[in-house]
């Protein structure tokens, strides 16, 4: 399969009312988890400047599109490679999200609290689970890569 066509089953995926249902659940219950442990964001930025801090952030091409989708965003090849130059995000703006209400699972599962590592790792890999199995259920093609990268794909096939 190339380019072309994963990117255009993912987009599909996304316009799907039911796949947007079942990843919105997958939302809320880590909102509720967070909610019962509060970890602390500071709003120091740190999440979304990968070099600086030594994290990287990975989606599926599903979860590039829903986010593309819901936030109605323009990116350019311009755009990303000065975020890859600056080591950030393309969507960070100062110190905060650009897309904040329709941020990937990875984003929401982040905080750079010490204390909430240990559930950090068990949620996200359980949550990161059922996001595989939502496109096992409907046939979407799985690939799991970083953010900047996956997001080039749709810069490259002009879906954004
Ligand atoms: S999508 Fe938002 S929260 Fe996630 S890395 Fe980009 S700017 Fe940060």
């Amino acid at each position: 399969m190339d380019d072309g066509e994963l990117v255009a089953h993912w987009l599909d995926g996304a316009h799907n009312p039911v796949i947007c249902d079942l990843v919105d659940d997958l939302h809320a219950r880590l909102g509720r988890k967070v909610e019962a442990l509060q970890p602390v964001c500071r709003a120091s930025g740190r999440c979304c400047r990968f070099e600086a801090y030594g994290h990287r952030l990975f989606v599926t091409g599903l979860e590039v599109a829903i986010t593309l989708v819901r936030a109605g965003v323009s990116l350019d090849s311009e755009d990303l490679a000065r975020a890859r130059m600056q080591g950030r995000c393309p969507f960070q703006r100062d110190r905060l999200c650009g897309i904040h209400p329709h941020r990937p699972l990875a984003c929401r599962v982040y905080f750079c609290d010490p204390s909430w590592e240990s559930a950090m790792e068990e949620v996200s890999s359980s949550l990161h689970e059922r996001i595989r199995r939502i496109h096992e259920m409907w046939s979407i093609p799985y690939r799991y890569g970083e953010w900047r990268d996956l997001l080039s794909l749709f810069v490259r096939e002009g879906a954004v």
